[in-house]
């Protein structure tokens, strides 16, 4: 038995989870990331609705609540949660398949799906990115033009509980503000290759 074959998923690629308050920036980084490490951006399940913005690449797979349920059923997930009234879930096989063959896989999701993945995978990797100010993510709410006055009220709360929660549960191993774009990219990239030297 070799020794690669006796590692776990987690120890034979690397996971990456990123969170964050919605408007925070999280897409654009992701992106980048998952180009320029590179990794593998993991397939999430959604009962929401598509929206134009969802065109790049292959991030949701649009389902309605009974096969998402039925999806749980099967174990399909390596973690689920509700999320602003919605539900979203990891789709578990492909991430354990690219993780087997020791590529980064890069999770964008929220701080209960962060959680439950740290609990199952102790390896991976939870990064936080913040907004610089609350201000800031107000006005990139607003700019963004998705969602109306109260929704943006309700989002920026949901964002400060989202931050305490993130930081309660020990999930993550770095915070980053996401002042300039480009800046947190690098950062995170610094931090994931220093993270495992010895990983593709
Ligand atoms: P959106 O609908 O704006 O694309 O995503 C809403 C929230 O759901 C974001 O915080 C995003 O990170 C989170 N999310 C997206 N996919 C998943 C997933 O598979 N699992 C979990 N737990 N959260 C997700």
């Amino acid at each position: 038995m070799t020794e690669s074959y006796r590692l776990p998923p987690d120890q034979k690629g690397l996971l990456l989870f990123i969170s964050g308050p919605s408007g925070v920036g999280k897409s654009t980084i992701c992106r980048a990331l998952a180009a320029q490490l590179p990794a593998e951006f993991a397939l999430s399940a959604t009962t929401r609705m598509g929206k134009p913005q969802d065109q790049w690449g292959k991030r949701y797979l649009f389902i309605n609540t009974n096969d998402f349920a039925r999806h749980i059923d099967k174990g399909d997930f390596l973690e689920y949660a509700q999320v602003f009234g919605q539900w979203y879930g990891t789709l578990k096989a492909p991430v354990i398949e690219s993780l087997n063959a020791g590529k980064k896989v890069l999770l964008e999701i929220d701080v209960q799906g962060g959680q439950q993945i740290k609990v199952m995978f102790p390896h991976a990797v939870g990064i936080l990115i913040l907004p610089p100010s609350e201000e800031s993510l107000a006005q990139r709410l607003t700019n963004r033009g998705r969602d109306d006055p109260a929704t943006i009220t309700t989002r920026l709360a949901q964002a400060q509980m989202e931050i305490s929660a993130a930081r309660n549960s020990g999930a993550y191993s770095l915070e980053v503000v996401n002042q300039v774009v480009e800046t947190t990219i690098e950062r995170i990239k610094e931090f994931v290759q220093g993270a495992r030297p010895k990983s593709g």
